[in-house]
């Protein structure tokens, strides 16, 4: 049974239940279970908290009911140390308003061009989140006027104190009318803050995330830094290399988890979504074929994720930073269950950095950092794992026919150790065309290439300082194909030709699409027949 807060607990207007909906958020973390409803009732909050816990939302669903959108004045303030994050607060706002466009929300900080600022406060806004040095900008401009401001926020508190902005804030502060809503969001609580809350907020109501008792089995945690649009890419090969019976990846939201289901599908993993809002026969019908084994990969939220008792579960992907330490620790305790071995990993995106940190305080756990893993890493672990079956096939005898049938190969001008060469070949060649990536087979027309070769023509040349060694580097890295297999190469200024064996082209081409060579997009196209000179332009 599930007793824990639910957004639909908190009375939000429709327009506001809708774009959390849309948004894909199940229920409420626990920072906006604790703050929502205190900051409903009008109380002034203290909250601890950091980036990643779901705090922009925590402060941001309340504010964002008590605007009056009739009203052309600015009504909520939200100031923040720096300009990123004051952007990022105004996306979420962004996403909440989502279905009330008659409720603006302008980001001011420092480095914009003042004059869009101008106009768009002259306008009317209704929410303005800035950094503080900006505001004061506007305040002495008197562009900007906090008059009927209701609600203050000051996100991430600590960091505009330890930034120099007390008196900015101060002065700010002492703009907005007595009878406002003062919320302080803060990751850390140093004496300043408390004193800050002290002399500016009435009777604060203060809340934090209580971690009681977070001991992480003993699972083997690492974490693989990765930009967001490359976890897909990222997750095939980590599925790949390390080959799970059954694995979980959670996912944060289910949008998130639905799009990764499709994408996962689509790709010819036999993967199934789970996540709150499907009926219990769906989730029966999915944890069902999970037990059977007729699905290897659950892609899962974490309310879905509760209650989920599969023993034999070897991996765990995070394939979002948990925005929880609780999370953290609940998800990764679904795999090696029961004595059995379980391995989590954690894609961690730049801006999780915090997060992750938090993770490893709490839990008490150090999650070392590991490659992404190369497809030459995926090539080598399954020839490893190809040996091992041989091994084991060897030592279960039974091998007598066949023996023979070599020994007579081999009387001729074939070699035992040739003959196997070729076996092991022809297997991992039809395990690489299973692979999705290159299952269908492309076929280049004339690029002018040696015989058994395709050109390929690479959108990096001289000027973006590349060398043969870059290409050669590249691409025998994110393919795995050996270097010496690579052909001719030709670096002009602006771009670039390589010859590709054929039977490893569409491979390199499928790959290197999503691939950089000095930082720079391949921008790879096979290239135009008719003279190995010509260029594609
Ligand atoms: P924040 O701590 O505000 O930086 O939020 C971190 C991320 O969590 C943002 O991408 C939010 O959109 C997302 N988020 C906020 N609340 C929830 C929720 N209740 N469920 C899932 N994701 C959320």
């Amino acid at each position: 049974m599930n007793t824990r807060i639910q957004f639909s607990d908190f009375s939000l207007s429709k327009e506001v239940a809708k774009a959390i909906e849309d948004m894909g958020f199940e229920e409420p973390s626990p920072i906006q279970a604790l703050a929502i409803p205190l900051i409903q009732a009008g109380r002034d909050v203290t909250a601890q908290a950091q980036t990643g816990t779901g705090k922009t939302a925590a402060f941001g669903i309340p504010l964002i009911e008590k605007i009056d959108p009739a009203k052309r004045a600015v009504q909520a303030i939200v100031l923040c140390p720096t300009r990123e994050l004051a952007i990022q607060i105004a996306e979420e706002f962004t996403g909440l308003l989502a279905h009330i466009p008659r409720i603006t929300v302008l980001p001011v900080y420092g480095g914009q061009p003042i004059d869009r600022q101008l106009r768009a406060l002259h306008q009317g806004v209704h929410i303005v989140i800035g950094t503080p040095g900006r505001v004061m900008d506007h305040l002495e401009r008197r562009t900007l006027v906090l008059n009927d401001v209701a609600t203050v926020v000051l996100d991430e508190a600590d960091q505009m104190l330890d930034m120099g902005f007390r008196d900015d804030i101060e002065f700010i502060v002492k703009k907005v009318p007595q009878d406002r809503q003062t919320l302080l969001f803060s990751a850390t609580m140093p004496q300043p803050i408390i004193d800050f809350s002290k002399r500016f907020q009435n009777r604060p109501e203060f809340v934090r995330v209580q971690y009681t008792e977070l001991t992480v089995p003993q699972i083997e945690q690492s974490y693989i830094e990765v930009k967001d649009r490359e976890k897909l890419d990222v997750l095939c090969r980590v599925i790949d290399l390390w080959d799970p019976r059954l694995a979980i990846i959670f996912c944060n939201t289910k949008r998130r988890a639905e799009e990764l289901a499709g994408k996962i599908k689509a790709r010819g993993y036999r993967a199934e979504e789970l996540h709150g809002d499907m009926k219990q026969s769906q989730r029966d019908r999915v944890m069902g074929g999970f037990r059977k084994g007729l699905i290897d990969i659950l892609i899962a939220t974490d309310v879905a994720a509760r209650g989920i008792d599969v023993e034999a579960v070897d991996m765990v992907i995070n394939f979002d930073v948990p925005q929880d330490v609780e999370y953290y620790v609940h998800r990764i305790g679904r795999t090696g269950r029961a004595g059995k071995s379980g391995r989590a990993v954690t894609f961690v995106a730049p801006r999780d950095f915090t997060k992750l940190r938090e993770i490893q305080h709490y839990a008490k756990v150090k999650i070392p950092r590991i490659p992404v893993p190369s497809q030459g890493d995926v090539a080598r672990t399954r020839t490893l794992a190809m040996l091992d079956k041989i091994r084991k096939t060897i030592s279960e005898g039974g091998l007598e026919t066949y023996t023979r049938i070599i020994e007579q190969e081999a009387e001729g001008d074939l070699t035992s150790v040739e003959i196997a060469a070729a076996l092991l070949k022809l297997q991992m060649e039809q395990g690489t065309a299973e692979s999705p990536e290159i299952r269908d087979a492309i076929t280049f027309p004339d690029t002018g290439a040696e015989p058994g070769m395709v050109r390929f023509f690479l959108g990096v040349g001289r000027e973006h300082k590349v060398q043969p060694k870059d290409i050669v580097g590249a691409i025998a890295g994110e393919t795995g194909i050996p270097g010496k297999a690579i052909g001719a190469i030709r670096i002009l200024d602006s771009y670039s030709f390589v010859e590709i064996p054929q039977e490893h082209a569409a491979e390199v081409y499928e790959i290197m699409k999503e691939r950089t060579i000095r930082n720079q997009p391949t921008k790879i196209e096979p290239a135009q027949g008719q003279g190995r000179r010509s260029s594609p332009q």
